[in-house]
């Protein structure tokens, strides 16, 4: 393209309305006509990168192939647009600070005042740029993280602005707002979102587009309502109503023809080709079309927010289970399950029957550990599919080491420091950085090859040897113990190329349809165009299990 493009994304209303779906999607219908596009995603918070943050409070943390720890948003990107994203796609107000204050420190303002306005939003700018640069992206795309009106994020919002006068003409503002539907008023309600585009104008920034999310379909006059009290053109608004999947987003979009007026707004519609989303159509489309389930049940802890339940600190992991199942032509029902519950009442486990296959992801700590044991051994034991993934591998090697290897109370030191079997350990470059209390960023973090050993189901699953995953831990299996726990029949089926790390554990086929641990995280390398192997091998042994 002759002129490089940028668009804003931001939200109006409320939380949680969908910035991030809209992101990937405004990329992938861009993507569809052509245009190279990247996307960045702003996080408001102090915190350097999410690695910190509570899971329950910001949701998943999405570890990129360089290491860096994420908003999920970032999975989002990545898995609509099937790209690997650098670190500098992403940024916190800390991390923007830190930048800041370093180059003071090394004298780079020459002596001058160093202000928040303008360094901080220049800084943002810079960044945006170097993103753009790398990418050599025609469109760069970034979503603001908060709601508009909030004190957080108004020195991102201000860099923005200043982007428009910066490159005029080309830079443009998606206001993601949200139509209330109160069943006793018995219509959408366009108020908030008035408001919310006026605050936006409190900002120096006018909306070039409005995606209206709500449950519903917009029709003409609430489009014409927002038009004239949000000062935009009426085919500038864009109905996102509620959908079944957030993989009808893009073509939704396109339905109100929102390439075309991004591109028309941008003045950049002739470089653009015609619009080719067939992959995603037929995607919907087969996601329509499924009718016989596979049930999965996670078993985790992250679930509770007050006296409600949600479940955006796993949600790689339900993406990863839904694109395998639509890979093996199956609807995916997925169920949360407390391991809490396990550790009341034991005998409470034999729920897990009713499912056709169990997932333990990624976790820390102790609570909830002993109740995620007793469901491990009912599922190697009622041979139920069990993944799991991380903790959810390390806690398959306790379980296997306790009732199956003569060693009782084993354990992981992060749970258990007495314990005379810790077949989980510390990983020795760890220790160090703990007693310094050298918490963040600082876990094996990231992309790293392994080597798969052929005649395994992990080899059967990826075809290859040679794989990368991503990886966010701080113990390990123990080396001590390696040769006891295989003795006892569980196969370390991938380690790392030296094989000091053991990557992936399993029982044989012959013995378990599918008892599969893996250290690292596959749920953040998949697509719904590109299902991960581990995944696709899992719901095929539940979809098995569900035929018999
Ligand atoms: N708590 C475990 C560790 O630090 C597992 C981490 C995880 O599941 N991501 O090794």
């Amino acid at each position: 393209m002759k002129k490089k493009k940028f668009i804003f994304v931001v939200g109006g209303v409320m939380s949680g309305v969908g910035k991030g779906i809209t992101t990937a999607s405004i990329a992938t219908i861009l993507k569809a006509r052509g245009l190279s596009v990247t996307t960045l995603k702003i996080d408001p918070y102090i915190n350097v990168d999410a690695g910190t943050m509570n899971p329950t409070e910001h949701g998943e943390v999405f570890v990129l192939n360089d290491g860096y720890e994420t908003d999920q948003d970032m999975g989002n990107y990545e898995r609509f647009l099937e790209k690997v994203l650098p670190n500098d796609n992403y940024m916190t107000t800390g991390r923007v600070y830190q930048s800041v204050i370093e180059r003071e420190r090394n004298l780079e303002y020459k002596g001058k005042c160093v202000e928040v306005v303008p360094h901080i939003p220049l800084e943002v700018i810079h960044r945006i740029e170097k993103a753009q640069e790398k990418a050599k992206a025609d469109v760069t795309i970034t979503e603001i993280g908060g709601t508009i009106g909030e004190y957080q994020n108004i020195l991102f919002l201000e860099a923005a602005r200043m982007m428009r006068n910066k490159y005029p003409g080309d830079v443009l503002f998606v206001l993601v707002s949200y139509l209330p539907n109160p069943s006793k008023v018995g219509e959408p309600k366009t108020k908030p979102t008035q408001y919310a585009a006026r605050t936006l104008n409190g900002a120096g920034i006018q909306a070039d587009v409005i995606v209206a999310r709500s449950e519903i379909p917009l029709d003409k006059k609430r489009k014409e309502k927002i038009a004239v009290f949000c000062n935009i053109n009426e085919n500038h608004v864009i109905s996102a109503p509620d959908v079944d999947t957030i993989y009808d987003v893009p073509v939704n979009f396109e339905k109100d023809g929102l390439s075309d007026t991004i591109l028309s707004i941008l003045n950049a519609k002739d470089e653009a080709k015609e619009s080719d989303l067939t992959a995603w159509k037929t995607l919907s489309r087969k996601i329509r079309t499924l009718e016989k389930e596979v049930k999965i049940g996670i078993v985790g802890k992250y679930f509770e927010t007050g006296s409600f339940i949600l479940s955006d600190a796993y949600i790689s992991v339900i993406e990863a289970v839904k694109h395998a199942a639509y890979a093996n032509g199956r609807k995916p029902k997925i169920e949360w399950l407390n391991s809490i519950e396990y550790e009341k009442d034991p005998k409470k486990v034999a729920e897990l029957s009713d499912y056709d296959g169990i997932v333990i992801p990624g976790g820390f700590g102790s609570r909830g550990i002993e109740g995620k044991i007793i469901a491990i051994k009912y599922c190697r034991e009622k041979k139920i599919p069990y993944f799991g993934l991380c903790y959810g591998m390390q806690l398959m090697v306790i379980e296997y080491a306790r009732n199956k290897a003569g060693m009782k109370d084993a354990h992981t030191p992060e749970v258990n420091d007495k314990t005379p079997f810790p077949v989980i350990d510390i990983m020795i470059e760890q220790k160090e950085r703990l007693k310094n209390k050298d918490y963040g960023g600082t876990m094996r973090l990231g992309a790293y090859p392994a080597t798969v050993k052929k005649g395994t189901i992990a080899h059967k699953a990826y075809k290859k040897e040679r794989i990368s995953e991503r990886h966010r831990h701080r113990y390990e299996v123990n080396p001590e113990f390696i040769e006891r726990i295989e003795q006892a029949g569980l196969i370390f089926s991938a380690t790392s190329p030296d094989k000091h790390l053991m990557e992936i554990a399993e029982l044989p086929q012959s013995q378990h349809p599918f008892f599969v641990g893996a250290q690292f995280h596959p749920e953040f390398q998949t697509s719904p165009f590109a299902p991960h192997p581990l995944f696709h091998a899992f719901v095929k042994a539940a979809k098995e299990r569900e035929e018999e």
